[in-house]
């Protein structure tokens, strides 16, 4: 499976690429399924009609189409997610983590809401990166087909906060991962 990683900023990215594509390999391998990740080497500026002045976020439907649109010859080969320290949000929801497009293969991680420092906690390298692989996961299971899972412990669990991501483990549980095989048929 290959996986092209698209930084938004190289703020609160560049510093955790190669730490975060460590974590993506080890665990979908874990799953039983072998990750090829690329990195687009610059960064991709979302565009400003996505950018919602009043809440100082953005539309995160507009940026999953923006990637689309501008990855679409490859998106045969590669599933697409982009990552960046920007501030996201979805009609009816007040913010997202993280939004996946399974049809268009596209997906984004907004991990903004993810730094400790963003409630006041300071800055922690260890727990940011932990939370921003967690979602990355998370993002690519439902390019893969996942749903949400029930069991807390499991990656494709819902967050509705950073505690419940940290509540997570970055892994597949079992039924997880067998869907996953079954899916890819492997
Ligand atoms: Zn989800
Ligand atoms: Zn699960």
């Amino acid at each position: 499976m290959k996986v092209l990683l698209v930084p938004f900023t190289m703020f609160m990215v560049s510093d955790y690429i190669d730490y975060w594509i460590g974590n993506l390999s080890d665990t979908f391998e874990r799953g039983g399924v072998s990750l090829d990740v690329d990195v687009w080497t610059e960064t991709f500026t979302p565009p400003m009609k996505c950018f919602d002045w009043s809440r100082r976020q953005y539309y995160s439907p507009c940026i999953l189409d923006k990637l689309f649109s501008s990855f679409k010859e490859i998106l045969d080969e590669y599933l697409v997610i982009g990552v960046g320290y920007i501030d996201g949000y979805d009609t009816g929801l007040n913010f997202v983590f993280g939004e996946a497009d399974p049809l268009h293969r596209v997906a984004m991680v907004y991990t903004k809401r993810l730094d400790p420092s963003f409630y006041g906690e300071g800055y922690d390298w260890n727990r940011y990166a932990e939370r921003v692989s967690k979602e990355l996961v998370h993002e690519l299971g439902h390019l893969l087909g996942l749903k949400h899972c029930r069991d807390p412990r499991c990656v494709m669990s819902f967050s509705n906060s950073v505690y419940d991501v940290d509540a997570k483990t970055r892994f597949f549980c079992d039924r997880c991962s067998m869907k996953l095989r079954n899916m890819l048929n492997i």
